[in-house]
């Protein structure tokens, strides 16, 4: 721990403890919008392999790959990845080999994951991996893993995962108990590696990165290069300020977040916007993101319940809807939610119609700004742009915005993605001056979220610059 200090005291940053949170990591200087704060390289990840889709153990690229022509299970997309995971994988593999194929098939990331942190561990002690003040073991004990407040059901289920870590490594005197205690300690600290569009790639675990806790307004956020993850100040972080990242989906009602955070990470939050739990704002907010609209179709007013309970009154102009005609929306939108969630992915037709009948509901019975009409709007976007419709596409990117501003506020990396999506798809269809705009905004947001250097934020700038060229070659070209 005294090594940890010093090494982050190096960063501008120190481990601190409250009663109420216990660990956290303060800054002990300033932090401007974009600066890095931390990156930590992961002490063991997974990639999210499936029958059907696989990436490479070391970078989680998933083009060119070849098997580990030993255990079968692992894929590689060149040398130079297997070479440096050789000397863990070399026990993983003699472990792996050794089961039968059917089991094989039943390895989950989290089964290996854990493999992969016992043989790191053993690694390290017998000295044959080095360790570092960020890189070892007891940052690994030090975390916290909730294992008093976890249900029966879920305990069965972590001492089944525990055999089998201990048929696969069959180690004389492993403790069966430790590793479901450390399934525990993955369920609430180990983080899902996503790429540079936030799509998820795999699992990590990062012992010095989980020690910063949550807020549903953080003032930092956490993005992979890879598999690296990195922490940026989202807004200035004077001196002595706890360095915060949000742990889940912030776009969400106070009740929302919270049933999310105590059922994941097993913590009630006490953010700047979970105290007002309950208080005027944080009622209309939640009646606005996630409550009825108004029946007057030209007023954006929220609705509350009515003392009486016959209906739902609109807070500006007074309107009441009537309870029935609700339950009715909504027990006509149920099936096709369902149906929705069945519908096969390749049948784009069929999954468009159903989830633009779902629309047309949902603006009837949702507030505009509403986040479940939010996601349908963007499953329909989704859609649009796999059959590349680029024309409908841009009109469902755009209906998106407004929502994402209002719950993604300030530099959040989902609002610039969703921006960046815009102008791409401007671009495509002749719209450069658009073009010009959406990319702009993305670059702004996206430039404090995920730094300059990576590939996917080069190929943004390069487009920018792009745009920008033809945008003053139209005008000019209009001037002659
Ligand atoms: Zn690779
Ligand atoms: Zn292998
Ligand atoms: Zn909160
Ligand atoms: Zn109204």
């Amino acid at each position: 721990m005294e090594d940890l200090q010093a090494d982050l005291s190096a960063s501008g940053l120190t481990v601190s403890t409250t009663p109420e949170k216990g660990r956290c990591l303060l800054s002990i200087k300033d932090f401007s919008p974009g600066e890095v704060i931390i990156s930590q390289e992961p002490y063991v990840s997974v990639p999210n392999n499936s029958a059907v889709h696989s990436r490479c153990e070391g970078c989680f690229r998933s083009s060119n790959l070849k098997k580990c022509s030993a255990c079968h299970v692992v894929w590689y997309c060149g040398s130079t990845c297997q070479k440096s995971d050789w000397k863990l994988h070399r026990l993983e593999c003699n472990a792996l080999s050794r089961l039968e194929k059917e089991r094989q098939k039943s390895l989950t990331p989290s089964i290996r994951l854990m493999v992969k942190l016992y043989m790191r561990r053993k690694l390290q002690s017998e000295k044959i991996m080095p360790t570092t003040a960020r890189d070892n073991y007891n940052l690994v004990e030090a975390l916290v893993s909730h294992i008093t407040d976890i249900d029966e059901k879920q305990l069965v289920l972590y001492a089944q995962m525990a055999n089998l870590v201990n048929l696969i490594l069959q180690w004389p005197d492993i403790n069966v108990k430790e590793i479901a205690e450390n399934f525990s300690k993955l369920a609430c600290n180990a983080h899902t590696i996503c790429d540079g569009e936030l799509r998820p790639l795999g699992t990590g675990l990062y012992p010095v990165i989980s020690i910063i806790n949550h807020s549903c307004l953080p003032n930092s956020v956490l993005v992979f290069e890879e598999r690296l993850a990195v922490v940026r100040a989202v807004q200035h972080i004077p001196k002595g300020t706890e360095v915060l990242i949000s742990y889940i989906e912030t776009a969400g009602s106070t009740i929302t977040r919270q049933k999310a955070l105590k059922e994941q990470y097993l913590f009630t939050c006490t953010c700047p916007r979970c105290i007002r739990m309950g208080q005027y704002d944080d009622i209309e907010e939640s009646a606005i993101l996630e409550g009825y609209r108004c029946k007057d179709d030209g007023c954006d007013g929220f609705l509350l319940r009515d003392s009486d309970d016959e209906g739902f009154i609109c807070q500006q102009c007074g309107l009441v809807r009537n309870k029935e005609e609700i339950k009715r929306l909504a027990s006509e939108l149920k099936p096709l939610s369902d149906k929705a969630t069945m519908s096969s992915s390749s049948h784009y037709l069929e999954a468009t119609s159903i989830y633009k009948t779902i629309e047309k509901l949902q603006t009837k019975l949702f507030h505009p700004f509403s986040i479940n009409l939010m996601r349908t709007r963007e499953a329909i976007l989704k859609i649009l742009m796999e059959m590349k419709d680029w024309r409908a596409a841009l009109t469902y990117c755009k209906l998106t915005i407004p929502v994402y501003q209002r719950v993604y506020p300030g530099f959040h990396p989902l609002l610039g993605l969703q921006y960046y999506t815009c102008g791409k798809l401007e671009w495509l269809l002749g719209e450069t001056e658009d073009a010009v705009k959406s990319l702009t905004k993305a670059a702004d947001i996206l430039q404090i979220t995920h730094g300059t250097n990576t590939t996917f934020m080069k190929e943004l700038l390069f487009k920018l610059e792009e745009a920008r060229a033809e945008a003053s070659h139209k005008r000019s070209s209009k001037d002659e």
